[in-house]
């Protein structure tokens, strides 16, 4: 017997796009872009490559670490354990850089694949930056 492949998937319609796709229990959206459509999320970086404003991105959460008293790393490779390395007395933290929304029911929305750090550093809208766990 072969296993089923889409375990615990079932055939819906994209609420935006309207095309079948294979989708968990609670997924409405075939894709990030369709959601975002749907949500209304406009970026704040019109026109300006993915990879450049993933640096702002961690830029801004040095300038957030820096000022909080740490000693800050940034990683020399995009294939690096994560994003930034961070020294609290003596202590290395893993930092991992994600752009994220805030949702209407106020849940952070973001990409989850590929995380291997400590702290998740969410930055939202306007360069509001949100740590996850936040005591660290
Ligand atoms: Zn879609």
């Amino acid at each position: 017997m072969t296993r089923p492949i889409n375990l615990g998937r079932t055939q819906r319609e994209c609420f935006c796009c309207k095309k079948t796709f294979m989708a968990t229990h609670n997924q409405r959206y075939c894709s990030v872009g369709c959601r975002e459509k749907d949500y209304g999320i406009v970026s704040e970086f019109k026109g300006v490559a993915t990879a450049t404003v993933g640096a702002i991105q961690e830029y801004r959460v040095v300038i957030d670490l820096l000022s909080k008293g740490f000693e800050v790393f940034r990683a020399t490779s995009p294939s690096c354990s994560c994003d930034i390395l961070v020294l609290k007395e003596n202590k290395m933290i893993k930092v991992e850089v994600r752009t994220a929304y805030k949702s209407i029911s106020g849940k952070f929305i973001y990409p989850k694949n590929n995380i291997k750090a400590d702290i998740l550093a969410l930055v939202l809208q306007k360069g509001e930056i949100k740590y996850l766990p936040e005591n660290f």
